[in-house]
């Protein structure tokens, strides 16, 4: 697939996070007013809800966007998502008979602030990437036994919390904990030392269910992709983890990317899962490719400093994909609702700078890595820790825009003065 030339000729660089071909959905509110679904295109973003109050979007079914959230029109089907993405190539392409009635609706994007763009119903983490698995599993158990004895044959998951996820840009604090590391005699509450970051990609379900759904029905169901960092506790997860799985280790903050990709942007870079070690139970079989080849990177920037790309990876290195891991998640019968978010778990490659945690990139903090002007092992207060995502195509690229937080130092007492017990 080749560029969409827009009108708008800002968005047709090719290295242009939103080009026509694009068109992400977020939430967005100029200085004094009032946050509305917008669409990014090039380095702005069109006021859709505005477009459809004049008449200028009118999809069946709707209004959709008059809310400040994207859930609306998430939960009217793929018919729907599709119709909304031609009419906006329609308004938006070169030659449109409707660019002057389109031009005032464009607002600066550097005007904006960026809200969460939908509302998440609830946060559910897997752990499907295998080299992440075997890094962490190896630190924990040795090599023989880094993977569970059901890692290849189960999307592994746990429910996490709606309510930490975050906007990029977000300030996240370093929590306090209940520690006890191999220095420690007994456990104690404390600041976590050991604050890390996880780069994963968040899968958004539009269409609810009510019972299992297939892989393919599975697919069906989600609206987009967003980035995702899974802020993690190490040493509080140390502790916590057997034997239900991380808790609070995992509950402080989940920051996201301002932007949904929609499915359908991501067509053309879909990419096969890798070969089966194990084979899966039938309902775990993919009918069709339905993993997207997805460029990622970490970065870290100190207080004072230059920024460090510290990882680069690929979403392709998923050994589940996210239609997988939905219809894993519905065997049992488990409703799915509008605004669900899966995350993919941390994403790593084969090689030390291609993963997606600083637990691996520093081998637990025995390998301190080396960053412009330091040395990291887990992330310090007041480094800013971004994700990026860019699928590229033929003279085009598909981006996500920043998912980025600065981590502010824990408070000095987290109770603010009251008698803890
Ligand atoms: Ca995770």
């Amino acid at each position: 697939m080749t560029l969409i030339p827009s009108w708008y000729a800002l968005a047709n660089a090719a290295d242009c996070p939103f080009p026509l071909n694009n068109l992400p959905c977020g939430v967005a509110a100029p200085a004094g007013g009032a946050p509305r679904c917008v669409v990014a295109i090039g380095d702005a973003a069109l006021d859709v809800a505005a477009l459809e109050a004049e008449g200028l979007i009118a999809l069946p079914g709707g209004p959709y966007l008059d809310r400040p959230e994207w859930n609306p029109l998430m939960v009217a089907g793929r018919p729907v998502w599709s119709a909304l993405r031609a009419r906006l190539v329609e308004l938006l392409r070169e030659g449109a008979a409707e660019q002057a009635a389109v031009v005032p609706h464009l607002l600066p994007l550097d005007a904006l602030s960026l809200h969460l763009p939908f509302r998440v119903a609830e946060f559910t983490d897997f752990y499907s990437g295998r080299n992440h698995a075997f890094n962490v599993g190896t630190m924990f158990r040795g090599p023989e036994n880094a993977l569970p004895p059901n890692w290849l044959h189960i999307p592994i998951g746990y429910n996490g919390r709606a309510s930490s996820v975050v906007v990029s840009g977000t300030p996240v604090r370093r929590p306090w904990g209940q520690i006890n590391g191999p220095q420690d005699d007994a456990p104690r509450f404390a600041p976590s030392a050991r604050f890390d970051i996880e780069l994963e990609m968040g899968a958004v379900v539009g269409l609810p269910s009510d019972g299992p759904v297939t892989v393919a029905e599975a697919e069906e169901m989600i609206f987009g992709y967003v980035l995702l960092n899974d802020w993690s506790a190490r040493d509080i997860q140390a502790w916590e983890y057997q034997p239900l799985g991380p808790f609070q280790a995992k509950a402080t903050a989940t920051t996201i990317s301002p932007w949904i990709v929609m499915a359908e942007a991501l067509e053309p870079f879909r990419t096969s899962t890798p070969a089966r070690e194990k084979p899966l139970l039938p309902y775990l079989h993919e009918p069709r490719p339905m993993l997207f080849d997805i460029a990622l990177e970490v970065a870290l920037r100190p207080e004072c400093g230059e920024e460090t790309v510290i990882a680069r990876t690929n979403y392709a290195e998923m050994y589940y994909s996210a239609p997988q891991q939905l219809a894993h998640h519905t065997t049992s019968g488990c409703p799915m609702r509008t605004g669900d978010l899966l995350g993919s778990g941390t994403i790593s490659g084969a090689t030390r700078d291609s993963r997606g945690s600083l637990l691996e990139l520093s081998w637990g903090g025995k390998e301190p890595l080396e960053i412009t002007g330091g040395t990291r092992s887990f992330v310090e207060d007041n480094d800013t820790l971004t994700l990026r995502g860019a699928a590229r195509g033929e003279g085009f690229t598909i981006g996500f825009g920043d998912c980025t937080g600065k981590v502010l130092p824990a408070f000095a007492d987290p109770y603010g003065g009251r008698e803890r017990s």
